[in-house]
């Protein structure tokens, strides 16, 4: 159980927490202008990255501590909070420096154990108690995840929260980065208090991702959104394709439906029990099957067969990936429960020939 604190304590925690700005800061005309739009429309934190990590040499890899200076003159001139992504203790020390408001770090540093720890050091020897935002790890280890948190937790930071930006994967997909929603779902089910905000920018990629996503994260009860946006994001320095202008987003952000998933209405109370029904007899189906399987095991046993019959297997697969189909339910779902369900199985049969006379 962690004990945090909001992230801000003049931002209400229960309204959705905006993050929006370039994904970087490329001059100052961009970022003030960028900045200037945003905060006409309401916006009260302002992001932009000031050092860039590149997959590979020869990109743009950020303006540097020159941007800061810009990140400066927004807060004077806007009133925003600003926000930059850290991934070294030099950076720590020149966003503090700066006055930042509100540091993240990036999915390639959160995946560093060495790097956080560094971080949370420098963080700690300089004592402000400034909000990080930790970033999913680009491959989808939650067990990182969480390390990479409990490094900021254990220095001393208690204004905290996640950032679900997607994990890479191999080859062409929909996605710039899948969602991989049920990671996230985990780290609320581990670690129920702190916020997690999503970024659709960097799942989707694509600037016509960017609204869906952003409903899906709001329906599955997300704190916020981190969103890039550019002043003319087909010239932007990096990920052209997934900015968006200040006034799409703005409406965008106005046709979001905010859901409050504190509202339980009876009906959804009765359906919840409803639920709770059906998972029980999934359970008690489940266990049935085991039991049929055990005495298949035994019968196996018996007669020297072995316990992998795999044209069988082919067969179930077949036919009940079908029957779910019909049901309108994924294929790829499907195949997944049967497999656990089968690797199941196929441990309790091996069990009853190991230990049955
Ligand atoms: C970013 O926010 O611009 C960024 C580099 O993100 P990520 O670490 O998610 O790739
Ligand atoms: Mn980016």
């Amino acid at each position: 159980m962690l004990e945090l604190k909001p992230l801000f304590d003049d931002i209400n925690p229960n309204n959705p927490l905006i993050i929006a700005g370039p994904c970087s800061a490329e001059t100052e005309e961009q970022v003030l202008s960028t900045a200037r739009q945003l905060a006409a429309y309401g916006i009260k934190i302002f992001r932009a990255g000031i050092w860039k990590p590149r997959t590979k040499p020869g990109g743009f890899e950020g303006i540097g501590a020159e941007g800061l200076e810009w990140l400066k003159k927004v807060k004077e001139e806007t009133g925003m909070k600003v926000a930059t992504e850290v991934a070294n203790k030099i950076h720590v020390q020149q966003a503090l420096e700066a006055g930042v408001d509100l540091i993240w770090i990036g999915a390639r540093t959160s995946a560093n154990p060495f790097a956080m720890q560094e971080i949370a050091d420098a963080l700690a020897e300089i004592g402000r108690d400034i909000p990080v935002l930790i970033k999913n790890p680009v491959n989808p280890d939650i067990e990182l995840w969480i390390g990479a948190i409990q490094r900021l937790y254990n220095a001393g930071f208690h204004r905290l929260g996640a950032i679900h930006r997607g994990f890479s994967a191999y080859g062409k997909h929909l996605y710039r980065n899948l969602p991989q929603w049920h990671i996230p779902i985990e780290l609320r089910r581990r670690l129920p208090e702190l916020p997690i905000i999503c970024d659709p920018s960097h799942i989707g990629g694509k600037r016509e991702l960017i609204a869906p996503l952003a409903q899906q994260a709001y329906d599955m009860g997300f704190d916020g959104l981190i969103i890039e946006s550019h002043c003319n994001p087909d010239c932007a320095w990096s990920d052209k394709d997934q900015q968006l202008t200040p006034d799409i987003l703005n409406v965008i952000l106005n046709t979001l439906v905010v859901r409050n998933e504190k509202t339980t209405t009876e009906n959804l109370s009765m359906l919840r029990q409803q639920i709770d029904e059906a998972d029980n007899e999934l359970l008690e189906i489940l266990n049935k099957r085991m039991r049929i399987c055990r005495e298949i095991g035994q019968y196996k046993k018996e007669h020297g067969m072995t316990v992998l019959q795999s044209g069988r297997y082919d067969q179930i697969m077949h036919s009940r990936v079908k029957l779910a189909q019909d049901m309108g339910m994924s294929p790829d779902f499907m195949k997944v429960v049967l497999s656990s369900i089968h690797e199941e199985s196929v441990r309790q049969q091996l069990e009853i020939f190991k230990h049955k006379a």
